[in-house]
């Protein structure tokens, strides 16, 4: 413990044990089509982390590949600790209670009522009694801002930003440490994706969970999120907080800071950051 390296070697373990999730030299590939190559990405313990990148390249699967809907061809994923190429199915099974997952379609079951989309993994997996999962499920859809009459209505008769809602209570049912959200804004108008954007950062503060989000939505990344990863070329070509991202040259990167929804999002959040700071220089008893 006593030489440089030994104590380099000590940072670098406790560095790496803040991380809920490793990915290292990810390889993925359908057919011909390389969609992965050779990808790393780290995700730390509560953060809210975003994933971007174009239509078709590779957001969606590097979820599934985090939530084990998808085998990559090679590479490790560590996911809470965990080795994700070595686990049996019962550490499998357990794993998976630890994460809630909201999937870019939804992905409620249609014949079942939301209520008992919610309830599902409750009574699969705790031993809650009929009355306790329903209250359980009554909360998490107030929580996710929805009244709970809406669990006695099949996902057909929600609109687009109920049904979000109610996919969010469904991954929220067993208060998870980790929780996926693949797009959860798109398709919906502004003050529906502005709805959701204040329900991540309420989640976030309520729980401490770690957020991993893949969005295209600017003002949600400049607002709510900690750190975003670009993904381009198969690899994340670039990592880092908004701010950090916005001074990078990579034509992947530029992509989102150089045109005029761009820029119209960075002015909108650096205005809002000025706001913040001149309202806490007020002495806190003027109103
Ligand atoms: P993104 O979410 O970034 O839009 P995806 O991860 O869904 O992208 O898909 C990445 C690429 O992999 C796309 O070209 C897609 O067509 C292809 N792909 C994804 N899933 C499959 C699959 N199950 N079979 C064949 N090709 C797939
Ligand atoms: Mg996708």
């Amino acid at each position: 413990m006593d030489t440089a390296i030994d104590r380099a070697n000590v940072n670098i373990a406790s560095a790496e044990a803040g991380n809920v999730i490793e990915m290292r030299k990810v390889c993925t590939r359908f057919g011909d089509h390389i969609v992965h190559a050779d990808l790393d990405l780290d995700v730390r313990r509560g953060e809210i982390f975003a994933i971007v990148g174009g239509s078709g390249s590779g957001k969606s699967t590097l979820l599934r590949e985090m939530i084990m809907l998808h085998r990559p061809d090679s590479g490790t994923i560590k996911i809470l600790d965990t080795d994700l190429g070595v686990l049996t199915a019962d550490e499998a099974n357990k794993l998976r209670q630890r994460w809630g997952v909201m999937f870019q379609h939804g992905g409620l079951f249609g014949t079942l009522k939301v209520r008992d989309n919610i309830a599902l993994p409750l009574r699969e997996h705790t031993n809650l009694d009929e009355t306790l999962i329903n209250e359980v499920a009554a909360w998490k859809l107030t929580l996710s801002g929805l009244a709970p009459e809406t669990g006695l209505q099949y996902p057909t008769e929600l609109s687009g930003g109920m049904l979000k809602r109610a996919s969010m209570a469904r991954a929220l049912a067993l208060d998870p440490e980790l929780l996926f959200l693949d797009e959860p804004t798109a398709g919906l108008d502004p003050s529906g994706a502005s709805g959701i954007d204040t329900l991540v950062r309420t989640l976030h503060d309520l729980y401490q969970s770690t957020i991993i989000i893949i969005t295209h939505d600017l003002d949600f990344l400049w607002q709510v999120t900690d750190r975003v990863a670009v993904l381009g070329e198969g690899k994340v070509v670039g990592v880092g907080s908004m701010e950090e991202l916005s001074k990078m040259d990579h034509p992947n990167i530029r992509e989102y800071f150089d045109g005029p929804r761009g820029r119209a999002a960075h002015e909108q959040a650096q205005a809002q950051k000025k706001d913040k700071s001149q309202n806490k220089e007020q002495p806190w008893t003027q109103k």
